[in-house]
């Protein structure tokens, strides 16, 4: 497959991405409601002739696009939740829905996931066996990748390999960030319950004070990446969240802190975890105190198999003799591709959406969050080039 020639059926097609792209924009929908944009997504696929299924974990769609020849199957996964989030970017595209805005780029990535299929779709004769098209629903923590995973979207036909994109807007369209092993970090919650003697404000010595407790647990925390960590690896431990009393003259029974921990490796996250619980218990056992501590596996880490990472950034390489293949950007934050890629192997690649000019673009999650569309045909190529060439050598 000539790299050039789907490059360039991917930017003939850039006017209708950024269409798509704009209307999903002004028009987001928060996980598990995404029905607009589902029926959009169903519409799109069924108009190429793609036998599709809807309603898959509430607004999920699934399509499958049978190529000429036969042999194995690969997966393409898209997600297609906003965020609640006011918008403060001012485009004329902006969200018309009041305190909801596609913040991370999904917007982006359902019109990556509908140009894909279209230039596929022109090129059943070079496609061998299929591509699974997934539009997933609650992307951001509302476990729409298990929901879809128990719903059945992994038979029927079992994928070989999968494939994934995110917008990146912490570099420029023209970067990829392609690595093998670990790019997303595993995510879990973490509640500290603090118990104490609650008693006056004026009479510390008859109380038991959980606040001072949950003080020196929040600072003792931070003592497990800077001194029990190899200096040479990875993790957070982040105290989000700290509860505690009613008014000012009153020291309260219980203390709650809520946070997150973020690793990559196994062996790391069970020695912070077990970290966090010893510090709690310690400090708190120092200061007359209780501790639980509850620990909620939220996403594993997002691993890429080395094999289907190599053969994508060869795609990207084939395709953009100019851009930059990045094999080691990691990344704390999570995502729930890491469900499908624990099952599946594939590859996970962030694809650089700031402005070229000035090289940085407003963060994801950030209500002035915005991108370059240019990003959005190099991205349909990248896949579209990935899937066939994949395909064609399993
Ligand atoms: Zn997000
Ligand atoms: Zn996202």
């Amino acid at each position: 497959m000539d790299p050039s020639l789907l490059r360039r059926e991917a930017e003939a097609i850039g006017g209708r991405l950024t269409a798509w792209r704009r209307d999903l924009h002004q028009h987001p929908e928060i996980g598990f409601q995404e029905r607009r944009t589902a029926s959009i997504v169903a519409g799109e696929l069924r108009a190429l002739g793609l036998d599709v299924q809807t309603g898959i974990a509430e607004t999920g769609v699934v399509a499958v696009l049978q190529g000429e020849r036969p042999g194995c199957t690969l997966m393409l996964r898209w997600d297609m939740d906003a965020l609640p989030i006011q918008e403060a970017a001012g485009a004329p595209y902006a969200s018309v829905h009041p305190g909801l805005m596609h913040a991370c780029g999904h917007d982006g990535h359902v019109a990556i996931g509908l140009g894909v299929a279209q230039v596929l779709s022109s090129h059943r004769s070079e496609v061998r066996g299929c591509v699974k098209l997934l539009f997933q629903p609650g992307e951001e923590g509302l476990g729409g990748a298990e929901r879809m995973i128990a719903a059945g979207v992994l038979e029927n036909p079992v994928p070989d390999a999968a494939l994934g994109v995110h917008l990146w807007n912490v570099r420029p369209v023209g970067w990829f960030g392609i690595a093998d092993g670990p790019v997303m970090a595993g995510a879990e919650l973490l509640e500290i319950e603090i118990l104490g003697q609650g008693g006056h404000g004026a009479a510390p010595q008859q109380a038991t004070d959980p606040v001072v407790a949950a003080a020196q647990v929040v600072s003792a925390l931070q003592t497990i990446v800077s001194r029990n960590l190899d200096p040479r690896a990875t993790a957070v431990v982040s105290v989000t969240q700290i509860h505690a009393g009613e008014t000012f003259n009153v020291i309260p029974d219980r203390a709650v802190l809520r946070g997150t921990i973020r690793t990559f490796e196994p062996e790391i996250r069970q020695m912070v975890m077990r970290r966090v619980t010893e510090v709690t218990a310690g400090i708190a056992a120092a200061l007359g105190c209780t501790a639980r501590v509850r620990l909620t596996p939220l996403t594993p880490p997002v691993v890429n198999d080395p094999a289907v990472s190599a053969k994508v950034r060869a795609a990207a390489r084939g395709l953009f003799p100019d851009a930059v293949v990045d094999e080691s950007e990691r990344s704390m934050v999570s995502e729930d591709m890491a469900f499908f890629l624990q099952a599946v192997p594939g590859c996970f690649s962030l694809v650089g959406s700031a402005d070229r000019e000035r090289g940085q673009g407003p963060a994801h999650h950030n209500s002035q969050f915005d991108f370059d569309e240019a990003v959005l045909p190099r991205a349909v190529a990248l896949l579209a080039a990935a899937t066939i060439d994949l395909l064609s050598e399993a």
